[in-house]
């Protein structure tokens, strides 16, 4: 079987909701103390990707202190908190996981104190082969009090120590599979580390008095740096007082950053590899209005990841962009609801139709993706209860049809409607007039198209690209499922 080629068969109870999250890491110069402030504004920024729990580590240059806890960054911290925990190096995290793995054991940062010293990690993505390393660490004394992939990288470095500190983190490295952008602290030094496909984002920042490494660059500019580069795949970047290290770990391997990155992850402002997200998105919405535009008065799109697209339909077609629908910003983790038909009615307590652009038009209206297809079915009754005449749902991303195994949340495959549905069909079952996908050719289109100095040579010739396995059921190396399989 080609590597990382999805069957079904490989569809396991690890086909489930997987995790994914922020990171932010900081370093300042001798004689500051305020590297966990800077970084509670930088994870402020990052919230988007995650928002069940937020923590920080800083080391003061002898201990490293951590303060964590379930919620939203203002929830987790308060003055006081951050007064109590001064330091001049930090590593921040914010959590985004399921209801069921959402427990105060899984908040990062991760903390080690041992003989050879204190180390901090934070984790963005998905290991695919922590069952085998969890038994081997288990099998040499290793205890475990979360059920994160990411206390396994922690454990695996602490283990390797004794060999120095580059050592044990490319020895870890090496054994680890699956996508992971890290920020890792001792007292003294600060690491950035991005997997040798690139699947998760991490850049490199430079602070007026020190450094910053962060998952997206829209932290770098809250925290008034300037974004430097990214951190490249398989790359690790040691910063401490001798300055900025960089070394690759590995083989140079195929790039395969997340496309889903660009597609709703992301902020708009952010920059990522070289690509603007949010001029992707516009992109994005022009090349899906040439395949499949209609007449129509109206172009809105769902707030806030389908608005670029929808912006660059409107302009694309020369049909008016029209606000459309208001988000409530208030809705958040905490809103309550216990039953799948209370979670249905949530779409309408978190979006509703401005009648006055609505009302009596034909209207076109750009979502980013259709998951379980909740959210456009219930959008389509907002809209048609606002008057709209007809309703054209377009989607910039093509079908997803495969559960992500690499960080980012989507349902198993089962729940995922476009598993089991043609377009036509979930045209119906939504209640839409027309439905069309960006097909998957136009979206890479629409990526290559923004980011000529940075991957477009790189893709031209077949070998650095993106991880679409969500849409194609291809992944870079191979799902969790198969990996269980070959053991047995
Ligand atoms: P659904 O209602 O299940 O079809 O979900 C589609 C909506 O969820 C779209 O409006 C997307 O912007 C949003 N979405 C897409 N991916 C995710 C994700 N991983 N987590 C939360 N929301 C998502």
């Amino acid at each position: 079987m080609k590597q990382g080629q999805f069957t079904p068969n490989a569809v396991t109870d690890d086909d489930k909701l997987r995790e994914s999250c922020g990171v932010i890491g900081i370093f300042l110069q001798n004689g500051e103390d305020m590297a966990a402030r800077l970084g509670y504004y930088g994870l402020y920024s990052l919230q988007h990707r995650g928002q069940e729990s937020a923590g920080i580590s800083v080391s003061d240059g002898t201990e490293i202190t951590t303060h964590k806890g379930m919620g939203l960054v203002s929830e987790v911290f308060n003055e006081e908190k951050l007064n109590s925990i001064k330091g001049r190096i930090a590593v921040g995290h914010v959590l985004y996981s399921t209801s069921g793995k959402a427990y105060i054991e899984n908040a990062q940062p991760f903390v080690i104190h041992f003989k050879l010293g204190n180390l901090a990690v934070a984790h963005n993505g998905s290991l695919v082969n922590t069952g085998v390393l969890k038994e081997l660490l288990e099998e040499t004394g290793s205890t475990f009090s979360s059920s994160s992939d990411s206390e396994v990288i922690i454990k695996l470095i602490a283990k390797n120590y004794k060999k120095g500190l580059e050592r044990a983190l490319t020895d870890t490295i090496q054994m680890i599979k699956g996508s992971f952008a890290l920020a890792v602290m001792t007292e003294n030094t600060l690491i950035g580390v991005r997997d040798p496909n690139g699947i998760r984002p991490l850049c490199l920042g430079k602070l007026e008095n020190g450094w910053v490494i962060a998952s997206e660059s829209c932290a770098i500019d809250a925290i008034g740096g300037e974004l430097v580069r990214d951190i490249e795949p398989g790359e690790i970047v040691i910063i401490n007082d001798d300055g900025v290290l960089s070394f690759e770990f590995g083989e140079r391997t195929a790039k395969k950053t997340c496309i889903f990155e660009y597609v709703y992850f992301a902020r708009p402002d952010s920059i990522l590899d070289g690509i603007a997200v949010q001029e992707a998105r516009l992109r994005m919405g022009a090349i899906l209005a040439r395949e499949s535009a209609v007449p129509a008065d109206v172009v809105i799109g769902v707030p806030d990841s389908g608005l670029g697209a929808a912006m660059g339909f409107s302009a694309a077609v020369g049909i008016p962009y029209a606000m459309g629908i208001v988000k409530n910003k208030y809705i958040g983790r905490t809103f309550i609801a216990p039953s799948q038909e209370q979670r249905e009615n949530l779409v309408f307590v978190k979006l509703n139709a401005m009648k006055s652009d609505i009302n009596g038009k034909r209207v076109i209206i750009i979502d980013d993706s259709i998951v379980r297809g909740t959210t456009s079915r219930r959008l389509i009754q907002i809209l048609r209860r606002a008057g709209a005449k007809e309703v054209h749902f377009r989607i910039s991303s093509p079908p997803v049809k495969f559960s992500c195994y690499f960080g980012i949340d989507t349902p198993c495959r089962s729940e995922l409607i476009s598993s089991s549905h043609d377009e036509q069909e979930i045209c119906k079952a939504i209640g839409a007039d027309s439905l069309a996908f960006i097909s998957i050719k136009g979206m890479l289109e629409a990526l290559g198209g923004v980011a000529e100095q940075v991957s477009c040579e790189k893709n031209r010739d077949g070998q650095d690209g993106y991880c679409q396995g969500c849409f194609t059921g291809e992944y870079p190396m191979p799902s969790p499922g198969e990996i269980v399989s070959r053991r047995l």
